[in-house]
């Protein structure tokens, strides 16, 4: 078998195409464009690459965007008296918080500040909550790139076999929840997983495999069921070269559907941050489709 890679990039092609319109659109209703800000804390090169990239997608499909750089020793206390001052300001749509933040800011508080309303990555626990009653409207954007991958193949997942490698807040378990919300029955594994020495035998069981580990190739192709689809999120550099945590080049032998590692979730998962702030925008202005 030699499987069908998942490009990111075209899926999100369209998306970008559909919103375009939908900002044309709301540009003509309202009067206004959606504004997307982001927050900065101290200097970190990694979040400046993240940073140029929504920008750059952001402007190209009309929403504004504006960053906001604190200085490193900026406080907790300043931090969330920022993201309040912005909830208050009826000309911003949604809020991002670039992560890492400095030692000694609690992440959870400063996502927590964030109005709901105005949460573009989809982590405020009352969305996360709406994700776990099937009901969201903000979701967070890596997971919905992983789901939006899964069903550009056209698999129904109602009564699959799908396996989550990784439990983080930010992938891992708001996927799982999606799957389940669709049916699927939904296997959970993370560290204790791996330290148990059981991953190849969940893995061997998965007909819709993701991975959202962060190291380089951990899961080999001999555990790959052959015709599962695999989504393979991690980014790990390794020399001058960027690999998943799937070993991709023997994987893709077994594999019905994979996602190649750059170019298969990456370039989504900015495309649905900008999908969240025109929902936000909708949801703020009451407007309903
Ligand atoms: P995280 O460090 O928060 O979580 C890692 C998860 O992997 C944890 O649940 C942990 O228990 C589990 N784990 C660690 N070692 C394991 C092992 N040996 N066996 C089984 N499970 C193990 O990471 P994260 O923020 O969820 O990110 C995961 C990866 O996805 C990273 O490579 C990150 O760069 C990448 N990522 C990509 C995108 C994208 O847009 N493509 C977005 C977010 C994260």
């Amino acid at each position: 078998m030699n499987a069908t890679l998942l490009q990111g990039k075209e899926i999100a092609g369209k998306i970008k195409e559909a919103l375009k319109k939908e900002i044309e659109a709301l540009k003509h209703k309202t009067g206004l464009v959606p504004r997307l800000v982001s927050i900065q804390v101290g200097d970190n090169a990694a979040s400046s690459v993240y940073i140029n990239s929504q920008k750059k997608n952001a402007e190209a499909l009309g929403i504004e965007y504006e960053l906001k750089v604190l200085g490193a020793s900026a406080t907790e206390e300043g931090l969330i008296k920022e993201i309040e001052t912005m909830n208050g300001n009826k000309h911003v749509t949604g809020i991002i918080v670039q992560l890492p933040l400095p030692k000694g800011i609690d992440h959870r508080r400063v996502m927590s500040a964030i109005s709901p309303l105005k949460d573009a990555e989809g982590m405020h626990p009352e969305n996360l909550g709406h994700v776990l009653l099937g009901d969201a409207k903000l979701v967070p954007c890596t997971a919905q790139a992983a789901m939006e991958l899964i069903e550009s193949t056209g698999t129904k997942l109602y009564g699959k076999e799908a396996v989550v490698i990784g439990h983080s807040e930010i992938v891992g378990k708001p996927l799982s929840l999606l799957l389940l919300n669709k049916f699927a029955t939904t296997t959970v594994c993370h560290i204790a997983t791996g330290e148990r020495g059981v991953l190849p035998d969940h893995v061997k069981t998965a007909e819709i495999l993701i991975v959202a580990v962060g190291k380089a190739e951990l899961i080999k192709s001999e555990w790959i069921r052959t015709g599962a689809t695999v989504i393979d999120v991690g980014i790990n550099r390794v020399g001058d070269k960027l690999v998943g945590d799937v070993e991709f080049e023997k994987a893709k032998e077994k594999a019905a559907f994979i996602t190649p590692v750059p170019g298969g979730v990456g370039p989504l998962t900015v495309t649905l941050l900008l999908r969240n702030v025109v929902t936000a925008f909708k949801l703020q202005h009451e407007i309903r489709n």
